[in-house]
C-alpha cells in the first residue's frame, strides 16, 4: 500500500533501525520505545489487522514468533523474559494499520496492561 508507513519501511523507502530481515518479515526498533528493547516485527505483505489473517498466513505467524525468539536471544532479553504484543483496532491500541508484533523487554513489564 503506497501510503502505509510500514510498507515504506519494508520496501526501504523510509529509514528505520532494522535488526532483522528476511524474505517474509522485517524487524526494526520502535520510534517511541516503551521499554529498553522495543522492536516491531512486521510481515512485508500488507495485512491491515489480525482480523484480516486467513489460513494461508498460519505459517507466517509461526515464523514471526520464531523470529521474535531469535531477536530476544540476540538482544539478551530471552532468559529474563519478554512480551510479544499485537494490538488490534482502536480499543486494542492499534495506530498503524499494517499488522505488527511488538517485542518488549529489558525491564519488568506490568500485568495487566493499562
Ligand atoms: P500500534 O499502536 O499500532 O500497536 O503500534 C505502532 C507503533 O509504531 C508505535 O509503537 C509507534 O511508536 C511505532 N511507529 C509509528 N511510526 C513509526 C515509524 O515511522 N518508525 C518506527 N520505527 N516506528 C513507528
Ligand atoms: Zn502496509
Amino acid at each position: 500500500m503506497s501510503d502505509c508507513i510500514f510498507c515504506k519501511i519494508a520496501n526501504h523507502e523510509m529509514d528505520s533501525d532494522i535488526v532483522y530481515e528476511d524474505g517474509k518479515v522485517i524487524a526494526f526498533r520502535d520510534l517511541e520505545p516503551q521499554a529498553p528493547v522495543h522492536i516491531l516485527i512486521v510481515p512485508k505483505e500488507h495485512i491491515a489487522t489480525t482480523l484480516d489473517l486467513t489460513e494461508k498466513d498460519n505459517e507466517l505467524i509461526g515464523h514471526i514468533y520464531q523470529v521474535a525468539s531469535e531477536i530476544a536471544e540476540e538482544e539478551d532479553i530471552a532468559e529474563d523474559g519478554f512480551r510479544v504484543v499485537n494490538n488490534c483496532n482502536e480499543s486494542g491500541g492499534q495506530t498503524v494499520f499494517h499488522l505488527h508484533f511488538h517485542l518488549l523487554g529489558g525491564r519488568n513489564l506490568q500485568w495487566p496492561p493499562g
